[in-house]
Order: C-alpha cells, then sequence, then structure tokens
C-alpha cells in the first residue's frame, strides 16, 4: 500500500502509546500514519499488570480488556524478609496481559479505527511539517513522538532535557506455572525488588528490578525462599528480556505542532506499575488537544496524569535505596493493613491527599 502523502498527524512508535493515539485520533475523525521500526506483535520486557486505571483509560478509547486476555488480579501485595501485607483496589480488578497480547489487541484496534500502520519503517524528519517514510516525503501538520525511552523525537525537537533522571535495570521472564496469589506480588530484597504478575491459568510474569546491572537473578531470588522453590525446575515460557527502568521528567513535552507521549514523554520507576496506563492517558489527552488545536492543554494534562505516579515512584524509589527505611515501613504496614489500603488507593486515584492525610496521622506512629 503506498504511503498517504499528507496526513493530520504523524506518529512515530507503534507501542502501546502509539497505537493507543492513533486509536484516539481515528476516534475523532482525525488521520494519522505510524511509523513503527518492528513487526507486530511487538514483545518487551514488562511486568504485565494493567491497574484498574489503565483498563479504564483502555475502555475509553474503545479497548475492552477483559479475563480472557489475561488473568486478573484484585491488588497488591508487599513482601519482605519478615513482613507482608496486601490490599484490595477500590475500584476493579487489575488485568495481568501478555505483551504480546495487548499489543495485538492495539493493533487490531488501531487498524479497524483506520489508522494507517507502516511496520518494519523509520522516517527520517525533514523540516518542521515533512518527513521521509521508506523513501516517500510525507507532510503532516502534527509530529507525535512515541518512541520510547531513547526517543529520536524528543532529541530532534531539541526536548531531551531532564528535570530528573535515574536508572534501574528491568528484566523479565515467564513461568508455567498457574498463578498461586490473587495479588501482584513485590518481593522487597537488598538489591531490588521481584514483582511477580499473574497474566493466564498456566503462566506467570516475573520481573526482577534493580540498580546494579551486574546483579543477577538468583542474588535476589536466594533471600525468598519460598518463592524460590515455588520456581525450582519451572518450564520457562519465555527467553528473559532485559529493559531499562528510568525515572524521567522532562523541562517540556510539546513545542509548536510537535508533542511526546508514552516512555518518549517521561516515566516513573516501573514499581509503580503505571507506566501503561499513563501511556493511554497521554494518548486521550493529546487527541482532545489536537482536536482543539492547543497544545498547551495537553502539557496541562500531561503534568496532571505524571504527578501521583512520580510522587509515589520517590516514595518506593527511597524505600530501595535505605533498607532500614523499607524495614520500618514494612513493618509499619503490616501491623496496621488499613494503612496500605490507604496508599494504594492514593496510588491508583481512588482517594485523595486529604482523605488520605487522615489515615496517615491516625497510624504512622511506627515509621
Ligand atoms: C521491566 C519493565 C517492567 C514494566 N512493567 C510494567 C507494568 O507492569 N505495568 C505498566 O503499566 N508498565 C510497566 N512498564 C512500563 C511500560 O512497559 C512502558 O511504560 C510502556 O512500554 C511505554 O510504552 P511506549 O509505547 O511509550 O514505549 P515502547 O513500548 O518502548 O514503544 C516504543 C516503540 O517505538 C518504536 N520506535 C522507537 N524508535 C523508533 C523510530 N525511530 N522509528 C520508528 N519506531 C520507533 C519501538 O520499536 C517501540 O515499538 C515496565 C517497564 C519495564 C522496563
Amino acid at each position: 500500500m503506498p504511503v498517504a502523502s499528507t496526513t493530520d498527524v504523524l506518529i512515530v512508535g507503534g507501542g502501546p502509546a502509539g497505537l493507543a493515539a492513533a486509536i484516539a485520533f481515528r476516534k475523532k475523525g482525525i488521520d494519522c500514519v505510524v511509523v513503527e521500526a518492528r513487526s507486530p506483535v511487538i514483545d518487551k520486557a514488562c511486568g504485565e499488570g494493567l491497574l484498574p486505571s489503565a483498563l479504564i483509560s483502555l475502555a475509553r478509547l474503545g479497548v475492552e480488556i477483559t479475563a480472557r486476555d489475561g488473568h486478573p488480579f484484585r491488588g497488591i501485595r508487599f513482601t519482605d524478609s519478615t513482613h507482608q501485607v496486601k490490599a484490595d483496589f477500590p475500584q476493579c480488578s487489575g488485568i495481568g496481559v501478555r505483551r504480546t497480547r495487548l499489543h495485538s489487541r492495539l493493533v487490531e484496534h488501531a487498524s479497524e479505527a483506520g489508522a494507517d500502520v507502516r511496520w518494519n519503517s523509520r522516517a527520517t524528519l525533514g523540516n518542521q511539517n515533512s518527513a521521509l517514510i521508506d523513501g516517500h516525503e510525507v507532510k503532516f501538520r502534527w509530529l507525535v513522538g512515541a518512541d520510547g525511552q531513547a526517543s529520536s523525537v524528543r532529541r530532534w525537537a531539541g526536548l531531551n532535557t531532564f528535570r530528573k533522571e535515574s536508572v534501574r535495570y528491568g528484566f523479565r521472564r515467564h513461568y508455567n506455572l498457574s498463578p498461586w496469589d490473587e495479588y501482584v506480588e513485590v518481593y522487597w530484597g537488598s538489591a531490588g525488588q521481584i514483582i511477580v504478575s499473574p497474566v493466564a491459568d498456566d503462566c506467570v510474569c516475573v520481573v526482577y528490578v534493580t540498580r546494579n546491572r551486574h546483579c543477577n537473578w538468583h542474588q535476589i531470588l536466594d533471600e525468598f525462599p519460598q518463592l524460590q522453590a515455588r520456581l525450582q525446575g519451572v518450564a520457562m515460557l519465555s527467553q528473559q528480556r532485559g529493559a531499562v527502568s528510568a525515572t524521567r521528567k522532562l523541562h517540556t513535552i510539546a513545542r509548536g505542532s510537535i508533542a511526546l507521549i508514552g516512555d518518549a514523554s517521561g516515566s516513573p520507576d516501573i514499581i509503580t506499575g503505571e507506566g501503561l496506563a499513563m501511556a493511554f492517558r497521554h494518548a486521550c489527552a493529546l487527541a482532545d488537544a489536537i482536536e482543539s488545536g492547543n497544545l498547551g492543554s495537553y502539557s496541562r494534562s500531561h503534568k496532571c496524569i505524571g504527578r501521583l505516579p512520580h510522587a509515589m515512584g520517590a516514595l518506593m524509589l527511597t524505600m530501595d535505596r535505605w533498607p532500614s527505611l523499607e524495614a520500618g515501613a514494612m513493618r509499619t504496614l503490616a501491623s496496621n493493613p488499613d494503612l496500605f489500603q490507604e496508599l494504594l488507593s492514593f496510588h491508583v486515584g481512588a482517594k485523595c491527599v486529604s482523605e488520605l492525610a487522615v489515615g496517615v496521622s491516625d497510624s504512622s506512629a511506627g515509621f
């Protein structure tokens, strides 16, 4: 199929953010071309947990993810070497979904919506409003960088300056095991965390995340003999995949007719589990802004979308950095599960700071 020579929006990157944006634009009747360097379906290292907020944003785009796509989980459980505590999501369950399944659902919806997706293609950006795609010139009115952590659109547009940046490393595996818990489990060890998400009736996704890129799987797992025993000798269903988990805040995410979304526009640490939910919310907010011809409103929405995940990410990275603080926090939360419930409700946006403050002042004596 020949590439259209003009389009309203050129989206660079056909991962979750780029495809969600394409769906959001097409729902508003806005033409778009998506350029993706790889071919579908695209796999990536991910904890594969979709929080309720991600499911709500996807539903807003008409993408209904159900238990048939993966495996539901009702909340989060934190475990360290001596304590554990769990809490339920107040609104609805989350769903663990294999990354390839999520991508194929998004591809299907983008295609049904009429998005022109160019797989195995790269855009060479020329002047402000044109690009070469597979040797053909395409003129566009708006350019969207949905090209992930190492965004070339971000660099090209001169938006590559950060207010905050730190890096950890995440590694993902799939094990052929029936999920044993109704919660996503987060194990807090001295070298990092292990996150276990149910993703199918016969599969769990296990991610470990650490500051030390030389730290290996066994060093972290040794601290959790029970989990180690569960995984011992079980067949792996995928090759281990790694990716950088960057905490990044940009000075500017939109300029002129260019906007960044998803990881290209900054990200909280993966321990928040919020990356995908944020990307889908960016997509909806950007489509609203472009429809009204005003990227200023997108910049404001973007700030608002990132505020809570970044705050919670900072809190959890502080626990990661200071083992004594982590141990104290776990002790307090384990003896006061209502506080953990309050924090989770806050984290998923079901409670605001003023409501939370009551719970914290009542119960923070042990911190
Ligand atoms: C280990 C790990 C675990 C995680 N766990 C979770 C979790 O449990 N829940 C959650 O919500 N989030 C999680 N995240 C975060 C989540 O994976 C990201 O937020 C999400 O992938 C962002 O989507 P994106 O489309 O912005 O970027 P990406 O998924 O990186 O997609 C970018 C796309 O752009 C393409 N591209 C790049 N450059 C070009 C170019 N020049 N031309 C054309 N195409 C290009 C790439 O091929 C890629 O397909 C995790 C992240 C990591 C690293």
